[in-house]
């Protein structure tokens, strides 16, 4: 998902509105808690289905590494289907376009992994997130998002609530139970999980069929999902089962089922498998969908009937709208088999179509290159319409939604935007769609990564980040920036509230929840610099070999790195201070002293007798030396002469250990480079030398952004701020670039 830092965030009070429950199409809402452990059995008899306990509402990640078979062990792609395939989902849904509403019919096959038999099952209802302020989602969004700094704040007005209603489940004819349930604890007017107690256990090994029905309301586009107008984002709107794991999945020790609330700032975790949905929609519509679309739409009545089929993806989202636009291209290069790619606008947009299309297959390119093949055949990209930004910028795999722009000019904010969340929202075809992580527990997997990877290919291309809009263009405002460094200056380094590993919920604000974009990309640019651009490229490509069509945990992604780079500790050292913790990087020059080293004053024994050497007679000597000296060196320049210079500096450490370089720098342009690599508080660094020192800085080579305050890096002996110029420019072209950004509100 796009987050909404880059863009100047306006925050709308969510009205306090209560909404009258919905009529609940089977049983009412109970409130009934997470199934105990089951007592131990002792009788060898035909196994008794036990209820297999849930993960709780404080997971996040995971400091145990999966084991080597765990998901079915990696994939070389010689296997029949391209991931181990869990569940299939066949669904026959009917859009009504005046009342936004999906009515479906879903059949849903589920393999049980595991070595017993599994009597319930769990089914996330998401929209019913929507249904009102009570839901889980509401209720941390009143917490989370009360002073901005995230998207989907917008108020819900009459009318525009969404919900699903769970009709008949069936098991092979038998119609089943279920009630709502609360994994994390949420509040009681949740509704967004679901236990299915089944008629027959799925036997260990063995799978189940489900038919179920449901009656979904599309809410007015909110988080990633709904209408405006007649255009219809439908995304997170059928009954989807959780995720069944087991002993060396993620830190599990034995099966658990990982089912989560739909909560405020997460998005979601689920197995792969076969999608085929059609779905009907009013001809006319311009349909577009994951995955490869199946012949024609056949034609029934003033209606047309669309099929879609994708193997080997976790979810399923389409679109439809009337009179809207394709721009089709092709994918044909070095890293993946050839991909259609296809750009669905609408008419007012026409100008973000084509640096959409260009920008995926850019990205096809960039990723397929660096991390392993875009397996699909197909990749959408949406153009969302006018007054639908809550639709813009969300994955799905091998479908996604971007920006809208009415223009696209050239070294503006405008094409920035466009090209990076179209970048981004591809990327996560692999950070989420291929490597798919539980984005509910450690969403730095998914949304981190994803942005780091994404801040490589602008740096792969050269490309500076304008964010500058066109008005303030026209008078000449420009204000380029790196894209690291614009994540460093939005990652709050000062004072960071939550480890990047934590989950989606628990955190301070939504804000801080921006910083698992921000924060983990500068930490991974950290990283990279130790580790060296090369070595950290072949441990991502280990990490997509091993892990994709997988579910790899935060453990999972330590252990390669560290394992492809033989440096443990380092990546060790990036990870406690980061991921597990809060740590803030500040180190500074403090003291920087350079001055000739004279004769000494004092007595000595000299010839056997003891002298006294005044400080006239010093004066005298040095004022000769110097005049000899100066006759023989006629084009001498400052700070050099006929002593030797020495040189102090104090470095200082505000807050966690890094390695460092010091570097010193002479009158005569020649330079000095010291290490400080321990944990003290501060060190001091003696030089003694043939010319006067003019500054000392740390981190000369510019590779550590994580450290809060570049300003105090350096330090000039005479009073003079030229060496922070760098950072210094830098900053004000931020404070620029946000103050133009003001301007696009
Ligand atoms: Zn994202």
């Amino acid at each position: 998902m796009r987050r909404e830092a880059a863009r100047v965030v306006r925050f709308v009070a969510a009205a306090c509105v209560l909404c009258a429950h919905a009529a609940w199409a089977q049983e009412p809402p109970a409130t009934t808690p997470v199934a105990a452990p089951a007592p131990t059995g002792t009788v060898a008899a035909p196994p008794v289905p036990v209820d297999i306990p849930l993960v709780g509402g404080d997971a996040a990640y995971v400091r145990t590494p999966s084991a080597p078979d765990a998901w079915g062990g990696p994939r070389n792609g010689s296997e029949a289907t391209l991931s181990d395939r869990v569940v299939s989902y066949r669904i026959q849904a009917r859009l009504d376009p005046v009342k936004h509403t999906v009515d479906g019919q879903q059949q849903l096959t589920w393999r049980n992994r595991s070595d017993r038999p599994v009597s319930s099952v769990y089914l996330h209802l998401y929209l019913n997130a929507f249904e009102g302020e009570g839901s889980t989602f509401f209720t941390e969004r009143r917490r989370l998002a009360a002073n901005g700094g995230s998207r989907g704040t917008d108020a819900v007005k009459k009318g525009e609530w969404g919900y699903i209603d769970l009709g008949n489940v069936e098991q092979d004819g038998a119609a089943l139970k279920w009630r709502y349930v609360h994994p994390d604890g949420g509040p009681a007017t949740d509704h967004t999980v679901v236990r299915v107690d089944l008629a027959q256990p799925v036997p260990a090994g063995g799978s189940g069929t489900l038919d179920m029905n449901f009656h979904s309301q599309l809410p007015r586009v909110i988080e990633r999902t709904g209408y405006v107008g007649a255009f219809h984002l439908v995304g997170q709107w059928f009954p989807k089962i959780g995720v069944l794991e087991l002993a060396g999945e993620r830190g599990a020790t034995a099966p658990r089922w990982n089912v989560h609330e739909f909560h405020f700032n997460s998005e979601f975790y689920a197995d792969f498998g076969e999608y085929d949905v059609r779905m009907t929609v009013p001809k006319g519509y311009v349909v577009g969908a994951v995955g490869e679309q199946q012949g024609d739409p056949v034609p029934e009545g003033n209606e047309l009937t669309w099929h879609f089929i994708q193997g080997d993806v976790h979810d399923f989202a389409w679109m439809a709208a009337p009179g809207y636009e394709t721009l089709d291209g092709e994918y044909t290069g070095p890293g993946s088999p050839p991909v259609k790619v296809r750009v669905i606008y609408p008419p007012e947009y026409k100008a973000s179509a084509a640096p959409a299309l260009k920008a995926s297959i850019d990205s096809i390119r960039y990723f397929s290159s660096t991390l392993g093949p875009y397996p699909y055949k197909t990749l959408t990209a949406v153009i969302p319409p006018f007054n639908a930004s809550e639709a813009g910028g969300m994955e799905y795999p091998t479908f996604f939604t971007a920006d809208s722009y009415r223009e696209v000019v050239p070294k503006t904010i405008n094409e920035f935007l466009l090209d990076f969340v179209t970048i981004h929202e591809f990327g996560h075809g692999y950070f989420y769609g291929l490597l798919a992580s539980n984005e509910f527990e450690e969403p730095m997997l998914d949304e981190g990564l994803n942005e780091y990877w994404d801040d490589r290919m602008l740096r792969e291309r050269g490309q500076r980040v304008y964010l500058t809009t066109p008005f303030w263009r026209f008078f000449g405002v420009e204000a380029p920036i790196g894209g690291f460094e614009l994540e460093r200056m939005l990652a709050r380094l000062a004072r960071a509230a939550d480890p990047l590993g934590q989950n989606a919920w628990n955190r301070l604000s939504s804000g801080e929840y921006g910083t698992v974009y921000s924060r983990t990309a500068t930490a991974m640019h950290d990283l990279e610099e130790r580790l060296g651009k090369d070595v950290t490229e072949k441990a991502f490509r280990q990490y997509y070999a091993t892990w994709h069509f997988r579910h790899p945990s935060i453990a999972d992604l330590q252990a390669t790195l560290s394992e492809v780079s033989g440096k443990p500790d380092v990546v060790a050292q990036v990870f406690d201070q980061f991921v597990y913790g809060t740590a803030r990087i500040d180190d500074r020059v403090t003291d920087i002293v350079s001055h000739e080293v004279l004769p000494l004053p004092g007595t000595v024994v000299k010839d056997g007798r003891r002298t006294e050497v005044d400080s006239d007679t010093i004066d005298a000597s040095v004022k000769k030396q110097r005049d000899a000296w100066k006759k023989d060196h006629p084009d001498a320049k400052k700070g050099t002469g006929p002593f030797p210079w020495k040189t102090t500096v104090t470095v200082w450490r505000d807050g966690a250990p890094v390695p460092q370089t010091l570097k010193v720098t002479f009158s005569d342009g020649s330079s000095k480079a010291l290490r400080w690599d321990d944990d003290r508080r501060w060190a001091r660094f003696e030089i003694v030398g043939p010319t006067k020192a003019v500054s000392a800085e740390l981190d000369p080579e510019r590779k550590l952004f994580l450290d809060n305050n570049k300003l105090n890096d350096s330090r000039t002996v005479d009073a003079n701020h030229a060496a922070s110029h760098r950072w210094g420019a830098d900053f004000a072209a931020l404070l620029q670039g946000f103050y133009a950004l003001l301007g696009t509100l």
